[in-house]
């Protein structure tokens, strides 16, 4: 039975590469009748954010990712945030102490930082590993008399993975396919402080996987190189037998394709890179997708492309189809480029596939802010009219803002070109015509005007241009006498009069 698990730590707004790595378990749970988990991994205390787990939650049920267990929805693997289990991660650390692998360390950071700058001279890299462990201030040096003395005074202490020597190991990846690799080439991690009576991530992160019984690990590329720590940590504790699997995900890369797409990037250029807005303790505001107008459904859509292919041309699917479709084999070993003007085609294609009646839903609360009241049936032909022009919601106004208010300014080019010799004359003529016009209807009115424009030697596409200009104060906007149709016959025939004065 497949358990995935999302993994967060609340160190600040989720980015998309993170609802990346929670669709793409998302999609892997359904597609197998899986679960997918919801686990908080709070362990580094020193980066902790407070807003960033209802950050999560939030982002997580905008975008309909349904979580089975976790924090909010319990489950029988609870607790789900790890600072609430820390009395688990103490007795697996001892657990490693006992059998003997790991040991107890005394150096203190300022210890450390020394021999790491005096290697930088030298031009070496300081490693804490099999080459140095026993030259430094730890329980294999100090003997096991010296180490409960310091453990009983108080001293602070951290519990260190004691790598074993020259061992070959295989480690196995979906996506990325087999690597081996030599513990020699390991250093020994930091499993679990004294400090603050918390693990490191890689400890909590296996010890929460094999209890929680999780059948595949499914995250960011940058978690690669811990493998090969995680694999001997199956090892140590036994567990190799039910270790699960992995994939890492391809890195989701900038625009112009050089690097990864990180937090900073975005708002300068002009997209978001959260999936909500978010403001920092520091008061500082990043643009988010629900904001900017993306439907969650256009986001779930491009995240799913960033990294995973169908193996088909289609590029339009739904959550459920995906789900039904996606496999690991079909991610991608290479990074993906994200491209801000194809997330942008998305959402105008999620935007067409709604009815004229939902859009002008979503579109009238806009108008209200504005003061302008409309009839919602009118709304739906006007938005009708214009949707295939925009990419979001927001951008209907722009496309139609004439059909509420008057033209306040005239193109000045429109003006030069059309509005000239006897064409104002001529306009108060057309005003007057169809102002007696019995049938207000597009065919009726287009019919009754092309009369007077012949019958009066004018230009019709001048005239028409001129008309339009009148109404909408430029050269844009859709068919000509579905806007005057639409304005009526009092307001065609006022913002006419009013060009003319
Ligand atoms: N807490 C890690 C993160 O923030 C989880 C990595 C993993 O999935 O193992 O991404």
């Amino acid at each position: 039975k497949v358990r995935v698990r999302f993994a967060p730590s609340p160190t600040g707004p989720l980015h998309i590469g993170g609802v990346r790595t929670a669709l793409f378990n998302y999609l892997f749970a359904k597609k197998h009748g899986g679960t997918f988990i919801l686990r908080i991994e709070d362990t580094d205390s020193t980066r902790f954010v407070s807003n960033a787990e209802e950050y999560i939650n939030e982002s997580l049920a905008w975008l309909g990712l349904t979580v089975d267990e976790g924090v909010k929805e319990g489950g029988p693997f609870g607790p789900y945030k790890q600072s609430e289990r820390k009395a688990i991660y103490k007795q697996y650390a001892n657990l490693l102490l006992e059998r003997g692998w790991a040991y107890y360390a005394f150096d203190t950071p300022e210890q450390l930082d020394a021999l790491r700058a005096q290697c930088e001279a030298e031009k070496r890299t300081f490693a804490y590993d099999i080459s140095t462990r026993t030259s430094l201030c730890n329980s294999l040096s100090l003997g096991d008399e010296e180490t409960q003395r310091r453990i009983s005074a108080g001293e602070p202490y951290v519990i260190r993975f004691k790598m074993p020597e020259n061992v070959l190991v295989k480690a196995s990846d979906l996506v990325r396919g087999d690597v081996t690799f030599n513990t020699n080439t390991l250093d020994d991690k930091v499993l679990y402080k004294s400090a603050d009576e918390l693990p490191t991530y890689h400890l909590a992160n296996i010890v929460d996987d094999h209890l929680m019984e999780i059948t595949h690990v499914i995250r960011g590329e940058e978690w690669l190189p811990s493998v090969p720590l995680h694999v001997m940590l199956y090892r140590a504790f036994g567990w190799e037998e039910t270790m699960p699997q992995f994939a890492h995900l391809p890195l989701i890369l900038k625009p112009s394709g050089k690097g990864k797409l990180s937090k900073r990037d975005g708002d300068k250029d002009g997209f978001p890179v959260f999936p909500l807005e978010y403001t920092s303790p520091e008061g500082e505001v990043a643009s988010g997708y629900r904001e900017s107008g993306y439907f969650p459904e256009a986001v779930i859509n491009l995240l799913a492309l960033l990294g995973w292919n169908p193996g088909t041309e289609q590029e339009i699917f739904s959550v459920e189809q995906l789900a039904e479709i996606f496999t690991i084999e079909r991610v991608n070993k290479s990074g993906a480029r994200f491209d801000p003007e194809k997330a942008k085609w998305f959402n105008h294609q999620y935007l067409i596939q709604k009815s004229d009646a939902q859009l002008a839903a979503l579109f009238m609360p806009l108008l209200e802010q504005k003061g302008i009241a409309v009839d919602s049936q009118k709304l739906q032909t006007i938005v009708g009219l214009v949707k295939e022009r925009v990419n979001f919601v927001s951008e209907l106004w722009e496309q139609t803002h004439f059909f509420f208010e008057a033209p306040t300014a005239y193109d000045d080019k429109v003006v030069q070109k059309r509005w000239k010799d006897g064409v104002p004359a001529f306009m108060l003529q057309l005003a007057d015509l169809l102002n007696e016009q019995p049938d207000w209807t597009v065919e009726a009115l287009k019919h009754a005007a092309s009369e007077l424009i012949s019958s009066n030697g004018q230009n019709f596409g001048n005239i028409m241009n001129a008309l339009r200009l009148a109404l909408v104060g430029g050269s844009f906007g859709p068919d000509l006498f579905t806007i005057v149709e639409l304005l009526g016959k009092d307001e065609t025939i006022k913002r006419i009069r009013a060009a003319v004065e």
